[in-house]
């Protein structure tokens, strides 16, 4: 175990390093919470009665996300599933029926986690989580696609990253577009200061116009700002919706911001 762990983490310097990205693997400036959260795995049936996901697919996303939380000392351990039968949970079609989710399964003192095959109204992320929800473990969860964690593991990590406070890195719905010389960092885009300006509109082709078709991670996309300097994202971000391989951790900030939200929700763990 410590061997994979290790050679996760290799893997993890080494993509990183590739493409020169800053990173945090460790830091000694970080908080260290020494904090093991249990998930609660909520897997539903799918309409030929097959779970959407396995224990050892869901197991593998978690040791991924034990790998970019240890920097702050969170740990992740999957202590149940509980199997859905209403196959109309596999792909639950809008946000009433995720509170109708909610409502019936959860549990306290658990990060909830529900894995359907597809969520109509999210199309471009990957799942779908309550921001800050680490605040209110009774009411909010996450939601990781079943077809999309599989495949792309490190999608766990993100909806993590919103449950505990991040945004996307190129969010623009509460502040607007953050400048790419940072001036407007704190109240634009994700609201992150070490977090570059990130130009990606969900939904716009990414290989050709953001990502090169040879180096999948190189940005390419020409674009500029409103004044007119061109944008330099970490691609490697996990809070990008940048391809998997491309991603490989959280800033210092975004470390700090989610030990800040589990400072405030502590009381609730
Ligand atoms: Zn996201």
């Amino acid at each position: 175990m410590k061997i994979k762990t290790i050679l996760i983490f290799g893997g993890i310097l080494l993509s990183c390093n590739m493409w020169g990205q800053q990173l945090h693997n460790r830091d000694k400036a970080l908080p260290c919470f020494e904090k093991t959260f249990s998930i609660l795995a909520h897997v539903p049936k799918d309409t030929f009665g097959e779970l959407t996901i396995n224990e050892a697919q869901i197991q593998a996303a978690i040791d991924t996300m034990n790998v970019y939380f240890s920097p702050i000392c969170m740990r992740f351990e999957l202590c149940e599933i509980n199997v859905i039968d209403n196959f109309q949970y596999a792909i639950p079609r809008n946000t009433n029926e995720w509170t109708q989710m909610k409502v019936k399964y959860q549990q306290n003192n658990r990060i909830n986690v529900f894995f359907p095959l597809d969520i109509p109204w999210v199309p471009f992320d990957c799942g779908y989580s309550d921001l800050s929800g680490l605040e209110f473990p009774q009411r909010d969860g996450i939601m990781v696609k079943s077809p999309c964690i599989i495949n792309r593991p490190k999608s766990f990590s993100h909806e993590m990253g919103h449950y505990f406070g991040l945004l996307d890195t190129h969010e623009e719905m509460l502040g607007g577009r953050e400048a790419v010389d940072g001036s407007n960092c704190e109240t634009a885009g994700d609201l992150i200061c070490d977090t570059p300006a990130d130009p990606y509109v969900p939904g716009d082709t990414l290989i050709g116009k953001y990502l090169s078709e040879e180096f999948l991670c190189r940005f390419i996309f020409t674009g500029r700002d409103r004044n007119s300097q061109y944008y330099v994202p970490d691609v490697g971000n996990m809070m990008t919706l940048y391809p998997d391989t491309c991603r490989c951790g959280f800033t210092q900030q975004q470390y700090l911001k989610m030990g800040e939200v589990y400072r405030g929700a502590e009381g609730s763990w």
